[in-house]
């Protein structure tokens, strides 16, 4: 078969690799009918993840189709149309017991196993550890490209931004950072009674998929003054949830400076680098910080919510292109705006 290998930092290569093989009684193999380039993989790209073994297929964020099973798989059979999550969950540990696979403690200390430590799915098939609970069904009529967007982007947006910032009815939202996982925060947040949906980005095509999400108001942050810009659109209390998507000192400290009294500040970027935590202004203003790594737990919600036609998030998918052009998606990826790239899926 063919798959994206990474052989080292700005190295990767579209080659032949054996098939995979069932290791694992609990393993399945899957057809990648659909994946994606995340962020994390770019960030691999660039040498962030040295741990990262070379010869080790990319990739953690697929849709496909079951070609074989492990004897000891119960929930899914050959044939079976599934979303394959990012996060490995073994499902007996005590992390996964409590709903924690982020922490699971068999699949290694954040349940990141595909196009980590084991091979991904940017390949044309793929082996998935621990199936039975790190797999789940499509619901019919869902497409393969909205679908994925359920198992990392909008869970990440879900999980991490809209509950932990326990966005409620009739707040006002700030989300800042356009990638696919602020996007996705914007239906969320509206489907959780948001009145006012605040996008900040730097792409001008992002903020117009954006308004076409349901955001109330856009903010051009490549401009000068852009906290000031935001604050002219909040209602005269702040925001009542900020959920930062960009994992930046910057983004994180005017998110701080943005949230209302009493307010929550929810972030999900990845920060490379230390931020100091405002206690003083956190205790004047009574507001609460969280932070984390989603665990999966939402996929089958998004998956329904989906489905049902309850959010619409196809703005986010810029473009379809085949499987084996995954390495070209990277440098498309890299160049978002000269490409008009957000999320960019790699189809069969
Ligand atoms: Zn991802
Ligand atoms: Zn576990």
């Amino acid at each position: 078969m063919k798959a994206l290998v990474f052989h080292g930092p700005g190295q990767h290569a579209w080659e032949d690799r054996p098939e995979p093989r069932i290791e694992a009684p609990t393993d399945v193999l899957i057809a990648v009918q659909a994946a994606t380039v995340c962020g994390t993989d770019l960030h691999i790209h660039h040498g962030v993840h040295p741990e990262m073994p070379l010869g080790t297929i990319m990739g953690h964020e697929a849709v496909g189709t079951i070609t074989e099973i492990g004897s000891e798989v119960t929930q899914f059979k050959v044939g079976d149309r599934v979303a394959v999550l990012p996060i490995t969950n073994c499902g007996t540990c005590a992390a996964c017991r409590r709903g924690a696979s982020a922490h699971c403690s068999t699949s290694g200390p954040n349940g990141w196993l595909l196009g980590h430590s084991h091979d991904g799915v940017q390949a044309e098939f793929a082996r998935i550890p621990f199936a039975d609970h790190s797999l789940h069904f499509i619901p019919d009529g869902v497409p393969d490209e909205i679908a994925i967007l359920t198992v990392d982007a909008m869970a990440a947006a879900y999980e991490i931004g809209v509950k932990n910032g326990a966005v409620s009815a009739g707040d006002a939202v700030v989300i800042i950072g356009d990638g696919p996982i602020g996007l996705s925060a914007i239906p969320l947040a509206l489907l959780e009674g948001a009145t006012r949906v605040v996008m900040v980005g730097v792409l001008q095509f992002r903020l117009d998929a954006a308004l076409a999400l349901g955001a109330t108001d856009v903010v051009d942050a490549s401009q000068e003054g852009w906290v000031e810009r935001v604050r002219a659109v909040l209602p005269e209390h702040g925001a009542d949830v900020v959920i930062e998507a960009v994992g930046s000192k910057d983004t994180l400290e005017a998110a701080f400076d943005l949230v209302a009294v009493f307010g929550r500040v929810a972030n999900i970027g990845v920060h490379s680098e230390p931020v100091s935590l405002p206690i003083e202004q956190m205790w004047i203003k009574n507001f609460v910080f969280t932070s984390g790594m989603m665990s999966c737990t939402s996929t089958p919600k998004l998956l329904e919510l989906v489905a049902s036609g309850a959010i619409d998030v196809s703005p986010i998918i810029t473009h379809k292109i085949p499987l084996e052009r995954a390495a070209e998606a990277y440098a498309m990826a890299e160049s978002a705006d000269e490409n008009q790239a957000t999320k960019i899926v790699l189809v069969r």
